[in-house]
């Protein structure tokens, strides 16, 4: 059996999601641009400048059209550097007439980025995305993009969240400047401020806080403490005791909020301009789930009618989801699968259970920004893409031939909320 190079905890599988024109695919672009040139799997170094890269992207043309990307982050405060994550993003469309779409990568996501323009707070396809995303029971982080821009308000997007969609979202950063002064970001849970250089903020340093904005600071601050607190026993035991709060603490108090639905951490930022991107990355490390977090996906054991959970775990019998088929110019017809359970390794048979046949999967592959790789085996809680599944469709369950099951249909019972 070929090694895990990933532990789950160190996984996560996102999508980003936006009204259109907020900044989906710049945000999505310099997130591959980032985790893509520190880690170039199956590549030696060749130098290649950024505006190499970029070319290349274009002319893959693989960035923003593959189901799902797989990139690594090393992480932007450092900690990482030897045990670095891999993020998956998923494609998540995001208009309105795409739903069925949206729903089915939602299917397959563990947490996202719900990216605003600074602007314009929320919009009407922020709602229906958000809404969609709750009735999935989607961790999310909210990244407010653009605050370069004539008339960016991180304030008033921060606001927009609880007036327009009701919830308890605050800022755990905070932009220092706004529109053409929009110069760095505050991290308000470990107080340091992050100056972008001149290198269109490939590299950053960290500052201490300036004067006039430490009384800013302390109170934004404290308005995240008690918004999380509202809804974290732990924490709330704490700030009423007037104990003191770590940064550990904060931290680990922010993440079981968001995890559990009842909070969302707010960012600032502009993908455009090449700020707040990274800080955003270790944001999704540090607040959004691993496939070990998530609610259970279920599925039926089709000889017994009984519900399962499938929790992931390597070792218990093989169950996956198909749940986009691409054609690529170079190997024809791709699968990208999510796995639940078990592993899948090239060149078995699986169980199409939805459609009740048998097939066999040729090679597999992990799509990156600038490059593919081929894999021996795909491992529970990740995302690959199967050459050779020549019957299964988007939607079918895959399973061991051993142990076939049924997971849950694509259908869900809780109406989804339409734009008005
Ligand atoms: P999408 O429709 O959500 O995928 O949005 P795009 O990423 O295509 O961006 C829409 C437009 O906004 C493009 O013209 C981008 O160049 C621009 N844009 C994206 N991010 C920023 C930003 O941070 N600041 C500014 N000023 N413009 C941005």
């Amino acid at each position: 059996m070929a090694t895990r190079e990933f532990p789950l905890e160190r996984t996560r599988n996102i999508g980003i999601m936006a009204h259109i024109d907020a900044g989906k695919t710049t945000t999505t672009e310099r997130i591959l641009y980032y985790t893509g040139k520190i880690h170039k799997i199956g590549e030696t170094h060749d130098g290649a400048s950024q505006m190499d890269f970029m070319d290349q992207e274009k002319e893959r043309g693989i960035t923003i059209q593959s189901a799902a990307t797989t990139a690594i982050w090393h992480g932007f405060h450092e900690q990482w550097k030897e045990t670095p994550y891999r993020v998956n993003i998923i494609d998540t469309p995001g208009h309105v007439d795409f739903t069925i779409e949206v729903e089915r990568s939602l299917r397959v996501l563990d947490g996202a980025i719900a990216v605003l323009d600074a602007a314009a707070g929320v919009e009407p396809q922020t709602e229906t995305v958000w809404r969609q995303a709750t009735t999935y029971e989607v961790p999310r982080l909210v990244f407010v993009n653009k605050m370069d821009k004539l008339g960016a308000d991180f304030q008033m997007s921060v606001d927009s969240l609880k007036d327009r969609l009701d919830v308890n979202a605050k800022a755990i950063q905070w932009p220092i400047g706004a529109e053409d002064d929009f110069a760095a970001v505050i991290d308000l849970v470990q107080r340091e401020a992050w100056y972008p250089d001149d290198k269109l903020g490939t590299e950053w340093e960290k500052r201490p806080i300036p004067d006039d904005l430490k009384d800013l600071v302390e109170e934004k601050r404290e308005e995240l403490i008690e918004a999380v607190a509202d809804v974290d026993d732990q924490l709330m035991e704490k700030y009423l005791g007037e104990e003191a709060i770590s940064v550990a603490d904060l931290k680990a108090a922010i993440r079981r909020a968001t995890l559990a639905l009842k909070f969302y951490p707010v960012l600032a930022g502009s993908a455009y301009k090449d700020k707040g991107v990274q800080l955003m990355l270790d944001a999704v490390v540090d607040y959004l789930p691993s496939p070990l977090e998530v609610r259970p996906y279920t599925a039926t054991d089709p000889d017994t009618d009984k519900e399962v959970d499938l929790m992931a775990d390597d070792a218990k019998p093989f169950a996956a989801l198909a749940f986009k088929i691409m054609t690529d110019p170079y190997v024809g017809r791709l699968t990208f699968i999510r796995v639940y359970t078990g592993t899948l390794k090239s060149g078995s048979y699986v169980q199409n259970t939805t459609k009740g046949t048998r097939e066999r999967v040729g090679r597999l592959l992990q799509m990156h920004a600038i490059t593919r790789t081929e894999i021996d085996e795909v491992f529970s809680g990740d995302i690959a893409a199967a050459i050779g599944l020549k019957a299964t469709s988007t939607g079918d369950s895959l399973t061991s031939v051993d142990h076939p099951l049924i997971l849950e249909s694509m259908d869900f019972p809780d109406p989804v909320i339409q734009m008005a």
